[in-house]
C-alpha cells in the first residue's frame, strides 16, 4: 500500500548504531579474551617447565624468558630478562628501554633478583605506562613462581650435596673401619701367639713344681696371661661386632641351667675376692632362643666387674625374672656403686670411670661388648646404682629371637 507508513520509522539509524556498539564490544571482549588466553598459555608453559624434573635451572630460566613476550600485548616488540645474583638470562632481542616494568624475585624472604619486561618501541598509554594491569598481575605471578622454584631447587641441590657428602663419608668410614679391623686382627694374632705358649708353660710349671714359691709365681704368671688373653678376645669380638661380623649361634636354652653352670665357673674367681654368688628365680621360666656362649660372656663380664669393683666379703646375687615375651636377668653387687652422672656413658666403648681403682685393669670395652651382645639378641641392658650401696646390672633376652 502506497500510503502505508514505514514500519519502524526513525528507529533504523539507532539499531545500526547499537549493532556497531555491540560489535565493537564484542571485538573488545574477544581481544581481551585472547589476551587472557595468551597469559594462561604462558603460565601453563612455565608450570610445565618447572614441573619437568629433568630440566636444569638455567634451561628453566631461559624457557621462562622466552615464554614471556608472546603473553604481552605487543609480542613482536617485547623482550624480557631475569637478573639473579649469579645469573643474567635474557631473550635474544633484550634491550633495556624506558618502557619497562620490573618485579622483584623473592627467595626465602629476601630479594634474589628481578624480572624485567620491556617494549622496544613506544606504545599508547595504558594502565601502567604502556602496560595493562593484567600484565602487572602476570609479571608478579611469574616472579613469584620463579622465587618458589629457586627455593625448591636450592633446597633440592643442598639435599643432593649433603647426600653425596654423606655417601663419601660413609665409604671413607667403611674403609677406615676395614683397615682398623685388619690391623686389630694382625695385632691380635701377634699378641696371642706368645700368650698361648706363656699360658701352657705357666700351667706346666704350676703342675710340675714342688716349690711353693715357684707354684705361686707360676699361678701369678698364668693369671696375668689369662687376663690378657681375655681382654684380647674381648677386643677381637668388639671389633667384629662393630663390623657386623659377630654372629649368634642360636639354641633353645634353659636359662636356669645356664646360670647355674656360669656361677659354678665364676665361683673360683669370686672366692678369691671373698665373694659368694647366689642365684634367685621364681619359676616357671620359659626356654629362650639364644646363643648360650654369648649370654655366658655377658654374665661372666658382669660378675667379673662386680668382683673387681665390689668390696670383699659380700655376695653377688643373680636374679632371673619372667617378663612378657622375655626374661630379665639382674646381676647385683654391694660394691662402691657408680655415680649417677657416670651411668649414662658406662656402656660406651673405652669408657672408664676416672677415679675407679687403676689396679683393676681393663680396656673399658667390657660393658660395651655386653651391650652389643645383648642387643644382637634383641634385648636391652641398663644399670641402676647407688654410690656406697652397690650396683644392679639388668638385661633382657627375648624368648623368641627376632633378626635385628
Ligand atoms: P673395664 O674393662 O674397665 O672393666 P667395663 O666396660 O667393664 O670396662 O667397665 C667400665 C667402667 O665401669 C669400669 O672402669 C668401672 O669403673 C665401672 N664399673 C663397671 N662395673 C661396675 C660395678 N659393678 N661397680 C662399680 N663400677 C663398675
Amino acid at each position: 500500500m502506497s500510503n502505508a507508513k514505514p514500519l519502524t520509522a526513525g528507529k533504523l539509524p539507532d539499531a545500526g548504531k547499537n549493532k556497531k556498539i555491540r560489535n565493537t564490544r564484542l571485538l573488545q571482549i574477544t581481544h581481551n579474551l585472547s589476551e587472557r588466553v595468551k597469559e594462561l598459555n604462558c603460565l601453563y608453559g612455565i608450570s610445565r617447565l618447572i614441573e619437568n624434573g629433568n630440566v636444569n635451572i638455567d634451561d628453566i630460566l631461559q624457557g621462562v624468558v622466552d615464554l614471556i613476550p608472546p603473553a604481552w600485548q605487543y609480542p613482536e616488540i617485547t623482550c624480557a630478562r631475569i637478573k639473579l645474583e649469579n645469573r643474567d638470562i635474557k631473550t635474544r632481542n633484550f634491550r633495556k628501554t624506558v618502557w619497562c616494568q620490573s618485579q622483584a624475585i623473592i627467595v626465602d624472604g629476601n630479594k634474589f633478583g628481578t624480572l624485567e619486561v620491556c617494549y622496544l618501541l613506544e606504545q599508547p598509554e595504558s594502565d601502567e605506562g604502556p602496560f595493562l594491569k593484567e600484565e602487572r598481575n602476570l609479571i608478579r605471578v611469574i616472579a613469584e613462581r620463579l622465587g618458589n622454584m629457586i627455593e625448591h631447587k636450592t633446597a633440592e641441590n643442598n639435599l643432593k650435596t649433603l647426600y653425596r657428602r654423606e655417601q663419601e663419608l660413609h665409604n671413607k668410614l667403611q674403609l677406615e673401619m676395614q683397615s682398623r679391623a685388619d690391623l686389630t686382627r694382625k695385632l691380635i694374632h701377634e699378641l696371642k701367639t706368645p700368650l698361648t705358649s706363656l699360658l701352657a708353660s705357666s700351667q706346666l710349671l704350676f703342675e710340675e713344681t714342688r716349690d711353693k714359691k715357684m707354684e705361686k709365681l707360676a699361678k701369678h704368671i698364668w693369671n696375668g696371661a689369662n687376663n690378657l688373653n681375655n681382654r684380647i678376645d674381648e677386643l677381637h669380638d668388639f671389633t667384629r661386632g662393630e663390623m657386623g661380623k659377630l654372629k649368634l649361634v642360636l639354641k633353645k636354652v634353659d636359662i636356669v641351667n645356664l646360670m647355674q653352670s656360669i656361677i659354678e665357673e665364676a665361683g673360683a674367681l669370686a672366692r678369691q675376692y671373698g665373694i659368694s654368688i647366689e642365684l634367685e628365680f621364681t619359676g616357671p621360666l620359659p626356654e629362650i632362643e639364644a646363643d648360650p656362649d654369648r649370654i655366658k660372656q655377658v654374665v661372666l663380664n658382669l660378675i667379673n666387674n662386680a668382683c673387681k669393683y665390689a668390696r670383699e666379703g659380700r655376695k653377688i646375687t643373680i636374679k632371673i625374672l619372667n617378663r612378657t615375651g622375655s626374661v630379665l636377668i639382674e646381676v647385683k653387687d654391694h660394691g662402691s656403686g657408680i655415680p649417677q652422672s657416670r651411668q649414662i656413658n658406662i656402656f660406651e666403648p673405652g669408657y672408664q670411670i676416672a677415679d675407679s681403682d687403676s689396679t683393676t685393669g681393663g680396656l673399658g670395652i667390657g660393658l660395651a661388648l655386653c651391650k652389643m651382645l645383648v642387643e644382637l639378641h634383641g634385648g636391652k641392658i641398663w644399670v641402676d646404682s647407688t654410690v656406697g650401696k652397690g650396683s644392679s646390672f639388668f638385661f633382657t633376652i627375648p624368648v623368641k629371637y627376632k633378626k635385628q
